[in-house]
């Protein structure tokens, strides 16, 4: 990361060190760690083992959550919140998506009378249950109180001066939102870009690889060089690291159409090596190439 002004702390968010030697197993659980990376006085990433990023904004009137971890890091993540500097009451939460990983806080949230704010096609989904064709798991529906309880369909604004919008590409599903902090020139995107690793193309729920080069043009246009760009997953990037990537993914984007053109399934298209100046640094490919291909049927088959 090139940001020298990102200082990072780090919280414990245990409620002691004591206990911990003669803690079994499943209480080290309560030990675990969130790395605080601060992007401004009241604008922090919490990053948790093994949990997708979350962003805290702190505010007068409350705190303001983009993302929520799963479910089973509720605990460390309401206390890694509430010991931030001017942690107060969680007021609002953003679900960039519909995923397990994202929602997880959202039932105790709507349980406290939290905002939760999110695109209405991802409230849908959250509203249905929803099985992954490509590894059979089943996510079973949230139950109403859990449900985005403030959905929007272009772009809103929440008092605190945080801008929100729709990516209506569907670079990951097609509920993705990023929430924009202008005064402190930040742009969290949830899965729509991925830090690092090839990306998960959620197809069921209306992801595609052509939505991730669009969803990277459009992001372009809402940052400066200077904007940092907070993913779920990886470092921090800039409007550069989006560039890079729309021109990497639009190159595998015309080359899987290129494929699906030609009557190609995704066998053939994992094994035409689509991806072959990326591998290196990207890693191995296979799965992604081939969901990459799949994501195509619905958009651009004729008889899709
Ligand atoms: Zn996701």
């Amino acid at each position: 990361m090139s940001h020298g002004q990102t200082r990072r702390q780090i919280l414990k968010a245990a409620a002691g060190a004591a206990g911990l030697a003669l803690a079994a197993p499943v209480e080290r659980l309560f030990a675990q760690e969130a790395i605080v990376d601060r992007l401004a006085d009241d604008l922090f990433i919490i990053r948790l083992p093994g949990e997708a990023a979350v962003v805290a904004h702190t505010t007068r009137e409350g705190v303001v959550l983009v993302d929520g971890a799963s479910a089973a890091a509720s605990a460390a993540l309401t206390k890694a919140v509430a010991s931030l500097p001017g942690g107060a009451p969680i007021r609002t939460i953003f679900n960039t998506h519909w995923h397990v990983e994202q929602t997880g806080l959202n039932e105790t949230l709507g349980t406290a009378g939290a905002q939760i704010v999110a695109h209405e096609n991802t409230r849908l989904w959250l509203a249905t249950d929803v099985t992954w064709p490509w590894n059979g798991k089943r996510f079973t529906r949230a139950p109403k109180i859990a449900q985005p309880n403030k959905t929007f369909y272009t772009t809103g604004e929440l008092s605190a001066g945080v801008r929100y919008g729709y990516i209506p590409d569907a670079a990951h599903t097609d509920g993705d939102l990023y929430v924009h902090f202008p005064k402190q020139n930040v742009l969290a995107v949830g899965d729509a870009v991925y830090g690092e690793g090839w990306p998960v193309v959620d197809y069921t729920t209306g992801g595609w690889i052509g939505g991730i080069a669009g969803g990277l043009l459009r992001l372009q246009t809402l940052v400066d060089a200077d904007t940092r760009i907070v993913p779920a997953r990886g470092p921090v990037l800039t409007q550069a690291d989006l560039k890079k990537q729309y021109e990497m993914y639009a190159t595998i984007y015309d080359r899987l159409a290129t494929l699906l053109n030609k009557g190609r399934g995704p066998g053939e298209a994992v094994a035409a090596n689509p991806t072959k100046e990326f591998d290196a640094r990207m890693g191995n490919p296979d799965e992604f190439v081939r969901r990459s291909f799949e994501s195509l049927w619905g958009y651009l088959s004729p008889d899709a």
